[in-house]
């Protein structure tokens, strides 16, 4: 495990366009409830848990506000949003969206406060993102979420920024391809289908696989890769994203740990 000796000012906010991305020590000063990242386990080793949240500035209300949010924050090809749920058969996003509305409140006071803590830490894991898509951010955002995965002890990321890439480049923005390639050792590609499979793996991402994994599974081993499956098993096993030994870090494919309903 690589330790960077790092000054690590968090919880951090800070605003691209219409999306307040929020950076949160886990442990620290927040508990995640997700129960299968036991961010808690780290803190022994020497680093912390920071995971990354993207929120859009304006507060939820009004109708369907969690559709308008996921307009802002999530990408539009993946197959979780509440639009595109019911047409791709893949399953709802699995994020709390009431806890969600709850952090971004949060987020805005402390964004209103500019306080800021201050912590020096030996080495972080980054966890890419409690929710939202650094595929809508704009090529600062984007270049700040690369900056935070290089400096990273480790990542724990997951992306449908890979769909991206060719766009970028045919578009000429050649900042946004180069960002998005400098993102592929770092995180997941967010896959949903065979087709999204061998495309990404094609393209040199490394998968994680939520929704049809038998399919995506045997059409990677078709391929000539090895495939993983996720060590979590429930809250009362012993491995968990803060100690995974085959941790989703853009290195390896990977079947998540069950399929969503
Ligand atoms: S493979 Fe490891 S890091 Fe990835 S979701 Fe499973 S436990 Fe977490």
């Amino acid at each position: 495990m690589k330790i960077k000796p790092k000054i690590l000012t968090a919880p951090v906010v800070r605003v691209f366009d219409q999306i307040m991305v929020q950076a949160q020590l886990d442990g620290v000063d927040y508990e995640s409830v997700n129960r299968k990242e036991r961010a808690s386990l780290v803190l022994g080793t020497g680093q912390v848990w920071v995971e990354v949240c993207l929120f859009p500035l304006e507060p939820f209300s009004g109708p369907k506000p969690i559709n308008r949010a996921e307009s802002v924050v999530c990408d539009p090809l993946c197959a979780h949003t509440a639009i595109n749920a019911p047409l791709t058969g893949a399953g709802r996003c699995y994020v709390n969206h009431l806890g969600i509305k709850r952090s971004q409140q949060k987020a805005l006071q402390q964004l209103e406060s500019k306080r800021f803590n201050s912590l020096l830490v030996g080495g972080y894991i980054l966890r890419l993102t409690k929710w939202g898509d650094i595929s809508a951010l704009n090529n600062d955002g984007l270049a700040w979420a690369l900056e935070l995965c290089v400096s990273a002890a480790e990542t724990r990321a997951y992306s449908n920024i890979w769909r991206h890439e060719e766009s970028a480049l045919e578009a000429g923005d050649l900042w946004r391809y180069r960002l998005i390639q400098g993102l592929k050792g770092f995180v997941q590609a967010s896959v949903s289908s065979v087709e999204d499979a061998l495309k990404a793996k094609r393209a040199g991402w490394k998968v994680y696989a939520g929704a049809r994994q038998d399919e995506i599974r045997a059409a990677l081993i078709a391929e000539g890769v090895r495939v993983y499956k996720c060590p979590y098993t429930t809250p009362t096993g012993r491995v968990f994203c803060a100690n995974c030994p085959m941790p989703c870090d853009g290195t390896r494919h990977i079947m998540s740990p069950k399929e969503p309903t």
